[in-house]
């Protein structure tokens, strides 16, 4: 199943980012384009990285170890977790993943050392309201930044977050200026913040990955 212009929807978003990069003043290649395939199959991100991209983010866990036969050993592909995180799968996430962006207990950051492998992570933050959104709260970021700099296996990067969806490109402003002021107030220099519908509002704000799905590969079939 290969995805109908792809490599016309990869130049316009490349576009984007370049565009929003240049009125913030920032150098695009700071600006990492993770390319979210989930839902979509392993030949999908196989047409992404022959069109140059690297970086890939996944949801599941168990959706990802049956794609990662197929294209876990492209040589220089990293792929990141992006979805929520059961401390149960962290041994099997450490082993399928170079990036872990959403650590959001002590407990987890544990369960992923434990696991003996060397791995990036960012902590996931939560700085909306919305009942069902998962991440630290801003107040526990503090000790769990303590818990991972404890983990030897742990190499932090940055913070993530996932604002409520909005059509309004501006309603997550607020909290990607608060995910980049959290940041800096722990020295942390990655922020991945940004997805297909704001990726120029994170950019503004200081994103240096923005996590990007229908704007490269189209609408998900509901999984
Ligand atoms: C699905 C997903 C994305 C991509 O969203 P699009 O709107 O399709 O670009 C980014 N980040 C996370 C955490 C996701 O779950």
């Amino acid at each position: 199943m290969a995805i109908e212009g792809l490599a016309e929807r990869l130049a316009a978003v490349r576009a984007r980012i370049e565009r929003a990069a240049e009125r913030a003043r920032r150098d695009p290649a700071r600006i990492l384009l993770l390319a979210v395939t989930k839902i979509f199959p392993a030949e999908a991100i196989q047409q992404a990285y022959d069109l140059g991209l690297r970086e890939f983010g996944e949801n599941y866990v168990q959706e990802f170890e049956g794609k990662a036969p197929l294209v876990g050993g492209l040589p220089g592909a990293r792929f990141h977790l992006i979805g929520h995180l059961q401390s149960n799968k962290a041994g099997k996430a450490a082993e399928l993943f170079q990036v872990v962006q959403t650590v959001d207990s002590a407990k987890l950051a544990r369960r992923l050392h434990d696991a003996g492998r060397a791995i990036d992570v960012m902590l996931e933050v939560k700085l909306s309201q919305e009942e069902t959104k998962s991440g630290v709260e801003p107040g526990g970021v503090p000790a769990l930044i303590a818990s991972v700099r404890g983990c030897a296996n742990l190499r932090l990067r940055g913070l993530m977050t996932m604002p409520p969806w909005s059509e309004d490109p501006e309603a997550p402003r607020g909290c990607f200026r608060s995910l980049r002021e959290l940041a800096e107030t722990h020295g942390l220099a990655e922020l991945s913040m940004g997805m297909s519908n704001d990726l120029e509002t994170a950019i503004e704000e200081g994103s240096t990955c923005v996590r990007v799905g229908t704007a490269l590969f189209g609408r998900r079939k509901k999984g």
